[in-house]
């Protein structure tokens, strides 16, 4: 089948694109390279030995999108991954995040209506529960986000469910991702942001390679077992997996409505579990410092990952090692 990939060229969007290649769909990507590089459309022919075809173009952009789509009737459904994601850059900018993240969704849902496509499925995050919620976290827990990247997500999902509630018709399914680390076996694909990454494994990766002198571990007087944050890691590879299954569950079963998984391990790592298991895996590379806790972040965030498995046949494989391993591997060979 034809799928549009908005934003296909970012980190999970190209493991996506591969991973769809690879079952033999095929893959339009749409991205402005406001977060990525062109380069990577190279990667992923080098990986699969077959062409995505990609438009250059910004999804808030409807005249481009409706020509993409004029050109390509055949698409059967959108992974829709275009948007912002740093928290603290949509706080210090929040209608850049709110005009990017909520404008994309609106031209994509016009253009699918007007091109007869009726099959979406959306990127949405863990950040969308409130914080008051017991762990692990099921689907049906309460929603709240605390930022306005997070709420830019909270509003897209009932903009999609509001939508497909009055248009029974379409299928739309939101996945809600934890926290996806790791890189391509290949080498080829990672995650690889600009600046000084907010995110830990990226940290972790630059003090690896000498970029960076040492990770600030954010408090370790959390409630945990050993006081640092305990979050669910996956690896991006699995995680492509899941949308790759998700498109599949709708050509499978025709009409899926509306769904909401979530997509992680289950498991809990604290950050000192994920440095201890990057400097065994690695060599001892990275040295840290306990330093104040970064505002805004909880004790523990991890998934029920029950439902993903029951109704896609989900579950995540790669270990924390192969996360570990994965992401060393690209940040050596992208070291600046
Ligand atoms: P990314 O920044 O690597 O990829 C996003 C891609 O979208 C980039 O290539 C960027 O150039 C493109 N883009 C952004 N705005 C666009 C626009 N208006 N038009 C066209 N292209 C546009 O991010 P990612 O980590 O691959 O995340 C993909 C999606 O998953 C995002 O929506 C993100 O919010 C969501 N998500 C990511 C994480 C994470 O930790 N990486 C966690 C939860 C949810
Ligand atoms: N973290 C840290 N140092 C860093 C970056 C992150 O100690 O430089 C911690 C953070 O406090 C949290 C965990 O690592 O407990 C994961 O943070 P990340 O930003 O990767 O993901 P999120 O907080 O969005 O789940």
């Amino acid at each position: 089948m034809k799928i549009l990939l908005t934003g296909g060229l970012g980190f999970i969007g190209s493991h996506t694109a591969v991973d769809l290649m690879e079952r033999g769909h095929d893959v339009v990507i749409a991205d402005n390279l406001s977060n990525s590089k062109i380069e990577v459309l190279d990667k992923i022919k080098q990986i699969t030995g077959k062409e995505a075809k990609f438009y250059q173009i910004d999804i808030c952009d409807l005249d481009a999108l409706d020509k993409l789509f004029e050109e390509n009737k055949d698409i059967f459904g959108v992974i829709h991954f275009a948007g912002y994601k740093a928290v603290g850059e949509s706080v210090a900018k929040p209608l850049m995040y709110y005009e990017n993240n909520l404008i994309s969704t609106f031209n994509l849902l016009k253009v699918m209506q007007k091109y007869n496509c009726k099959n979406i499925v959306f990127s949405s995050s863990a950040t969308v529960y409130s914080p008051k919620n017991v762990m692990p976290l099921t689907e049906d827990a309460d929603l709240g986000a605390s930022n306005p990247y997070g709420r830019t997500k909270l509003f897209n999902e009932h903009i999609l469910r509001d939508f497909q509630f009055v248009n029974p018709d379409y299928d739309v399914v939101l996945l809600r991702y934890f926290n996806p680390i790791g890189a391509h076996e290949s080498g080829l694909l990672g995650e690889d942001p600009n600046g000084i990454p907010n995110n830990l494994m990226p940290y972790i990766c630059k003090v690896a390679v000498g970029e960076l002198d040492h990770l600030n571990i954010f408090g370790n007087d959390y409630k945990t077992k050993d006081g640092t944050g305990v979050r669910d890691y996956i690896h991006v590879v699995d995680l492509a997996r899941a949308h790759s299954l998700s498109i599949e569950k709708i050509i499978r079963e025709g009409r899926i409505g509306f769904k909401v998984y979530n997509l992680g391990t289950g498991t809990g790592y604290s950050v000192l579990d994920i440095v201890n298991a990057f400097n065994r895996v690695n060599g001892d590379l990275v040295k840290y410092e306990i330093a104040a806790r970064r505002p805004g972040d909880i004790d523990e965030c991890y998934a029920s990952p029950k439902l993903a498995e029951e109704e896609l046949g989900f579950k995540a494989e790669k270990t924390l090692d192969e996360m570990c391993k994965s992401s060393y591997q690209y940040q050596k060979n992208n070291k600046k």
